[in-house]
């Protein structure tokens, strides 16, 4: 006779990485965590579309349970109906319907299996949806302040736990209960003697996996722990960055220490792992024979005395395994409910978060936009989460600027003065905690992001590029664009030689693994984008890189092409961008601190002469 114990996590392999990791991460979540209804209201809210499924799950987990207990009795009845009393057609009915439940049973087991797995897969669905949409809807400075990593990790990893929240306590749950009732529904019905010696036994089965279970749950976090450990090291060891760093400080030998005590320290934790669920099982095999064992001496006495059949006995030793594998289970579930609860937290967590950027209601038609701009008294936090608003800093203070239809403002200012915090403002990557910004005198806050970003172009400092082909990047600023309209827009951003030249011309892969261009034709590669996206708003970080005169030349070509006609705030660095400029404003530390043009700046702003002396003079 065979105990079930699949769902206490007790494999015969060694554990460790696999299911066996995730399960410790999910244990360890539990540690701290209560039974909190409004969370497990909310997933069972979750369920609320896929409740027919759900409740037909329910039933045939109902009907399985009989199912399972059901060649007990039929046992029980072929032996004292059928053999013991010489009737044969007995015998016969009742071997086939042994038959008959064993194949219902299975077939039923199959089905169930289908739609749980059908209902955990949508659930996990909706909600790897749910969080992407909601992180969708964040602000660039949310990202900025979060390892995306962690993003990551919580929805792909967590959202994948949710599946064995489904198949172990939900549907774990309630199949143990009803096959422990039914179990001792019918035990007691046969013999309650023989039923309270089958309970007695309980304990024997149900504290060594506990007790091995808490081991095994301590050892799997000192293997996470050190797997972790390992997988920062590799994961540092092996890039680029990193291996540069170890090289030139010469770290080689100290690494492979490291990694060798990571590595040992695993080893025998694993080896010690795999030990422990041995000693278990030896444990349980052992007791699934005293177990039986007791009932067939106790069994025996009776049948002996004429006080129950021989059937009975040989019934309740099938039985036994149908009350020790759930009973064991259940106790576990506590545990399984806490920690799915932690899970969800954490996944509420983020599905919790309101956007720091609201949509407004109203749209304008793209071809009736001016490009007027008007910054009111705004001032802007990045610390504006905190409670304490003497504490917040900040990184814009009071600024007032105006910028007509098709003018370019040129904004410069030392490292650090805000120039990029003022840049993100205006496409409302972030919203000011004071002050109005106005497109034609419309309040931004209350046009729609879609209408209000469809008229802003962006070339960030250092523009990136999906790992995809130049084709494909540009098509992303302008969906309808044709191989002519981006190789004008290509010849336009003096890139289109250097785009042609690459191995596939368009059809080149580039970006993050992609073919590496440099930081001067990444940058006109993201002004092309702008221009084939033709928007009436230019918003420019300029490369600070010094360039040769050739590569200059070709951007300042560019950019004028770029600027032709456009309303544009340009972060400049050099001094033929400031100098094409309409109107220059000076930053530092967050204020406007002068403005005009370039030799009025130069005469009364120290600041500004100082920056023209050191860095927009330079080739
Ligand atoms: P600039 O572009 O003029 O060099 P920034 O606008 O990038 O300056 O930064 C202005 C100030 O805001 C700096 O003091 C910087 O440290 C701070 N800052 C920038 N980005 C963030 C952020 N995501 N979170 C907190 N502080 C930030
Ligand atoms: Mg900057």
């Amino acid at each position: 006779m065979s105990v079930d114990f699949r769902g206490l996590g007790f494999g015969a392999g060694s554990g460790g990485t696999g299911s066996g990791g995730k399960r410790w991460q999910l244990r360890e979540l539990a540690k701290n965590e209560h039974l909190d209804w409004s969370i497990i209201k909310r997933v069972l809210k979750a369920f609320i579309p896929y409740w027919p499924k759900a409740i037909l799950v329910t039933i045939i987990i109902f009907i399985t349970s009989i199912g399972g207990v059901l060649p007990a009795w039929l046992t029980q009845k072929i032996i004292d109906d059928g053999i013991q009393k010489g009737q044969l057609p007995t015998v016969i009915i009742l071997t086939v319907a042994l038959i008959a439940a064993a194949v219902v049973t299975g077939l039923l087991g199959v089905w169930q299996n289908w739609l749980s797995n059908q209902i955990a897969q949508n659930v996990m669905a909706d909600y790897r949806l749910a969080l992407f949409r909601n992180l969708q809807r964040q602000t660039v400075n949310f990202f900025a302040s979060r390892q995306s990593g962690d993003l990551v990790s919580r929805i792909i990893n967590d959202v994948t736990a949710i599946q064995n929240v489904i198949t172990s306590t939900l549907v774990g749950f309630i199949s143990n209960l009803l096959t422990i009732a039914v179990t001792l529904l019918l035990m007691f019905k046969m013999d309650w003697r023989m039923s309270v010696l089958a309970i007695i036994v309980v304990p024997g089965f149900v504290i060594p996996t506990q007790k091995v279970g808490r081991v095994r749950q301590k050892i799997q976090a000192e293997i996470q722990q050190w797997l972790s450990a390992l997988t920062v090291q590799l994961s540092e060891a092996l890039g680029v960055s990193g291996a540069l760093l170890i090289r030139i400080f010469n770290r080689e030998p100290r690494e492979e220490t490291k990694f060798c005590l990571a590595n040992e320290k695993l080893r025998d934790l694993q080896i010690r792992q795999g030990l422990i669920g041995r000693w278990l099982f030896m444990w349980l095999g052992m007791f699934s024979s005293i177990g039986p064992a007791l009932l067939w001496g106790y069994g025996g006495w009776l049948v002996i005395h004429h006080e129950m059949n021989l059937g009975v006995i040989v019934a309740f030793t099938t039985l036994l395994s149908k009350l020790y594998g759930p009973l064991s289970q259940l106790a576990q579930i506590h545990v399984n409910v806490l920690s799915s609860v932690a899970l969800f937290r954490r996944i509420y967590s983020i599905l919790d978060i309101k956007p720091e950027v609201q949509d407004g209601p109203r749209t304008i038609p793209p071809n009736s936009v001016k490009g007027r701009l008007e910054l009111n008294d705004v001032s802007f936090s990045y610390q504006h989460e905190t409670k304490d608003d003497r504490e917040a800093k900040l990184a814009l203070c009071n600024i007032n600027l105006t910028v007509e239809p098709g003018q370019t403002v040129a904004l410069v200012g030392p490292s650090g003065a805000g120039k990029t915090t003022l840049l993100n403002l205006i496409p409302r990557f972030s919203d000011p905690v004071s002050g109005c910004l106005f497109l034609d005198g419309i309040e931004c806050q209350s046009l729609s992001l879609e209408s209000l970003r469809a008229q802003m172009g962006l070339v960030p400092q250092d523009p990136f590029f999906f790992h995809d082909s130049v084709y494909n990047n540009l098509l992303l600023a302008n969906e309808k664009a044709s191989q002519e309209d981006m190789e004008t827009a290509c010849q336009a951003a003096q890139i289109h030689d250097t785009i042609a030249d690459l191995p596939q011309g368009y059809h080149t892969v580039v970006g993050e693994r992609g073919y590496r261009l440099s930081g001067g034709e990444r940058q006109r590669l993201a002004i092309a984008r702008v221009l084939l996206q033709s928007p009436r708003i230019v918003l420019l970080d300029e490369a600070t890189s010094a360039l040769d005169t050739v590569v200059e030349r070709k951007i300042q070509d560019a950019l004028a092409f770029l600027l032709k006609g456009r309303t544009a705030i340009v972060i400049a660095h050099r001094l033929s961008t400031i100098l094409a400029a309409d109107k220059i404003i000076v930053l530092d530390k967050g204020e406007i601190i002068a403005s005009g043009t370039h030799q009025e700046l130069v005469e009364k702003s120290p600041l500004y002469k100082r920056l023209y002396e050191t860095q927009f003079s330079l080739p």
